[in-house]
């Protein structure tokens, strides 16, 4: 496995400039966590050799691992901090999660489809992410248990943001999240509660991803 990661090294670090840097994102702790997590790990083996391009992937279960340049953007827009607690909602291929592992102290994530929950959590626990906490079932109310979070970081869309969410998110914290009908003019919200706990929402750039589904 180890001259397996060499081979994906060189490819990474060019995702890295021409995909991240070249867009626009700047912050140093979010490019080399780009620059560290093995992606080629978190996709099936069908599209190994696709791991660094420009683009999502299918995943199974119909759903997919977003555009690496999707994946920096959300991180960065959150700010994360060594100290941070995660959460999470819409583990899929556990990448986004190993990103965010990279940088902050623990990572919670929550993923609907218990085969891609348990591929996650494997690929993760391989790739030794031991701050990661994966479950498996429904994150519209978020992970009170765990409730607050510094960062939440929602990975599929709403069509509008859970109020469950925005409540287990701490003063000075920050939360991304993709809202919109399915598959058509989805906008990235960056979501920021003041230390007054007063909400503020920016809205970025436009975006497709799944749709955020409720549990059965
Ligand atoms: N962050 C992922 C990409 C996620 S795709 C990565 O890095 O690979 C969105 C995921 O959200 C899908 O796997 C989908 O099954 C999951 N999902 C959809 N609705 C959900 C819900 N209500 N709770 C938790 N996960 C959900």
């Amino acid at each position: 496995m180890a001259q397996d990661d060499d081979t994906y090294a060189q490819a990474r670090i060019e995702m890295v400039r021409e995909q991240i840097e070249h867009r626009g994102v700047r912050d140093p702790a979010v490019l080399d966590a780009m620059r560290r997590v093995p992606r080629h790990r978190f996709v099936p083996e069908a599209e190994l050799r696709h791991a660094y391009r420009d683009t999502p992937l299918p995943i199974g279960a119909g759903q997919t691992i977003s555009q690496p340049y999707i994946v920096a953007l959300m991180t960065e827009l959150v700010r994360p901090k060594a100290s941070d607690r995660a959460l999470e909602v819409g583990t899929g291929s556990g990448y986004q999660a190993a990103v965010l592992a990279e940088i902050v102290a623990h990572v919670y994530t929550i993923e609907l489809e218990p085969t891609l929950a348990q591929r996650a959590q494997a690929a993760l626990q391989e790739a030794g992410y031991d701050n990661v906490t994966v479950r498996s079932g429904d994150g519209y109310a978020g992970w009170p248990e765990h409730a607050p979070f510094d960062i939440i970081v929602v990975t599929a869309a709403p069509d509008h943001v859970p109020q469950a969410l925005i409540d287990q998110l701490k003063p000075g914290g920050s939360m991304v999240v993709p809202v919109g009908p399915t598959y058509a003019g989805q906008e990235l919200q960056l979501i920021e509660k003041d230390a007054d706990g007063s909400v503020h929402t920016h809205v970025h750039t436009s975006v497709r991803f799944v749709p955020l589904r409720r549990g059965r």
